[in-house]
Formats: structure tokens, sequence, C-alpha cells
């Protein structure tokens, strides 16, 4: 159950609220956001809901049968639109598009790569700054003071950064230079960085595991909004199955079912999903049309040089072609 307090609730008529709750046999949990404040109140005995009706301060009171609360569809109806602010925006029924390296490599591709993006109308650029590899002697990002000169260069350019936190500690010193964090496949269950992330006041996109289910994943964004912070995005990129064909399996299915459980905007990472530059085009469109709100994928002036992914890296006239496919697609979509 949820219950939505008042954004003015004195402390007495909130402590009448969580004593009455706590008589019912249910634990609760006090969740302040940038949004509201709200009490999680975990239990099974059946009740009369009409029992907290005569308190004070409470806006709303929703059962919730599934097991994650906040991030679920049954509470909220109506869709989570993420404002990024200068009217950047994420799940407003508008497409998002976040494109951009693999890897943040210097200044020049750095620049090339805004020039592509301010051609094409794409507001929010990815790329990684702290890079999870699986081999320790790959290239590992050029760490917090590429993310300066990246956001210097962007800034002018009026594009939002998107870029992977790996831990706790490096929070802070990234959080003046990020429009939102992302949190890789490979930490989407570390749930101190996940409770960290809760107290910050900037949007999270959080990526699938590996291996992980999709109520996993709805797991783990309701530790970030539980923690404090419901600016989050869920994004699907493939998990890993028996198929060696492609890189990973993307998995199509979770975007409707996420967007049916979920008043979450979910987008879609194709160039991790399928790892074949050549695909990518096809799964975006793909997750596209079964309902994503947006798509991320890697870009670069010279794929085959690229620093990290180059394999799945799109080079600009590619990403200029599925960038045209992708707002023809999304329209399309729209008008049936
Ligand atoms: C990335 O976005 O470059 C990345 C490492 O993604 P993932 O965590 O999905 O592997
Ligand atoms: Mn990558």
């Amino acid at each position: 159950m949820i219950i939505q307090l008042e954004p003015a609730i004195s402390s007495a008529d909130k402590d009448a609220i969580l004593s009455k709750v706590k008589s019912l046999d249910y634990k609760t949990n006090e969740v302040k956001t940038q949004r509201g404040s709200y009490v999680v109140a975990i239990g099974k005995k059946e009740f009369d809901i009409r029992q907290l009706g005569n308190l004070k301060g409470i806006s709303d009171i929703h059962r919730v049968s599934d097991d994650y609360k906040l991030v679920s569809r049954k509470w909220k109806v109506n869709r989570t639109a993420i404002d990024l602010g200068d009217g950047v925006a994420i799940g407003d029924g508008s497409l998002a598009i976040m494109a951009g390296p693999c890897s943040i490599e210097n200044e020049a591709q750095v620049q090339k790569t805004i020039d592509h993006l301010v051609k094409n109308g794409v507001k929010i650029m990815r790329g990684g700054v702290f890079k999870p590899r699986s081999s320790p002697y790959a290239f590992r990002g050029l760490g917090i003071e590429g993310l300066k000169m990246w956001h210097t260069l962007v800034r002018k350019a009026g594009i939002k950064i998107i870029t992977e936190v790996m831990q706790v500690s490096q929070i802070a010193d990234m959080i003046d230079y990020v429009d939102v964090f992302q949190v890789g496949a490979r930490n989407s269950q570390n749930f101190n960085l996940l409770d960290e992330l809760g107290k910050v006041d900037k949007a999270v996109m959080l990526k699938r595991g590996i291996s992980g289910t999709i109520e996993e994943l709805l797991y783990s964004a309701e530790y970030v909004f539980a923690a404090g912070n419901e600016k989050l995005i869920l994004c699907e990129r493939g998990i890993r199955t028996y198929e060696k064909a492609s890189r990973n399996t993307m998995d199509i299915n979770a975007i409707p079912i996420l967007k049916e459980k979920t008043h979450l905007p979910v987008v879609a990472d194709p160039s991790h999903g399928i790892g074949i530059r050549e695909y990518v085009d096809s799964v975006a469109l793909a997750a596209l049309m079964a309902g994503a709100d947006g798509i991320i994928y890697e870009t670069h002036q010279e794929p085959e040089k690229a620093a990290s992914d180059g394999q799945q890296t799109l080079d600009f006239e590619e990403s200029e072609r599925l960038i045209n496919k992708m707002r023809k697609a999304f329209e399309l979509l729209h008008s049936f």
C-alpha cells in the first residue's frame, strides 16, 4: 500500500498515520522524493481502507498488489516523464534519442560528435568516461577530467549528458557535469550504488542486468525510488542467452511488459542489444514499434578506430539514416 502524504503535513499527523498503519500489522517505510512524500506500507492483513480515511494529512491511498510498489503502474496509471530542462524530456510522448560514442576519447572526437548531433537535432549525448571492461587491459575511460572536457564542449551546444557511474565514490565528483546517471548492466543490482543514487536530484537510467529478469530491473528501480529519487528511466539492453550469433539477445518482449508494469519511461539500447553494427537500426526500429520511449545507441566518426565497442558503433552517415528512420517510425506508430 502507498499512502501519499500532503506536502505540508505536520509531524504529529504523520506520526498518527504511522502508528495507525503499524497497528494494522504493516511495516512502514517513509519515502521523500523530489516530487512527494509517501509511506510505503508492507503487510498482508486485509483491512477496511476507510480505517485510514479519517486521518489528517493523507492526499491519496493506493493498494498495490505488486511486490515493488512505487515504480508500479498499479499505483500510478499516468506515465511519468523525466524533464531534463531546456525543453528536453524522456517519456513525455516525444521520441528521446541519445547518441554518442561508447567511450569519450578526446576533444576532437567529442566536438565531431556534437556537430553531428546538432545537425540532426539530437539533444542528449551518451558516452562513457568510466568504462566497465571485461579485460582489465582494455581502455577504461578518461575519468573525471574527460567528463569535464566533454561537459564544457557539450554545454555550448545545449546538449545533455548521459554517462555511466560505476561506483558510489564517483557520484560527488560527477554530479555537476551529468544530466542523467547511467547504471550499467554490470551494476544493475549494486544496491549500495542504487541507494546512493536515490539521494541525488539527477535523473538515473537503469540498465537491465546481463542476466537480470524484468522483475529484478523493477526492483532495482524501486531501490532508487525508495531512497528518494523518482527521476528514473529503465533501459532494455539485451540479455545473456545461449545464442552466439549476436553479442546479446535483445529482449524486445521486455518493452511492452515493462510499459505495462511501470509508469516509468522505458528506452532501448540496440547497440549492446545485438552488438553488430549492420543490425542496430533493425533492432532500434523494432524497439520503437514495441513501445520504447527512446533509443540510446553508439556512434563515432570512425567506428573502426573507436576505443571500445567499434563493432556495434554506427558511423555518422549510418547514424543520420537511423535518426531519420526512427523519427518516421515513431510518427507512423503514433498515427495508428
Ligand atoms: C555502455 O553503455 O557502453 C555499456 C557499457 O553498457 P552496458 O552496461 O549495457 O553493457
Ligand atoms: Mn559500449
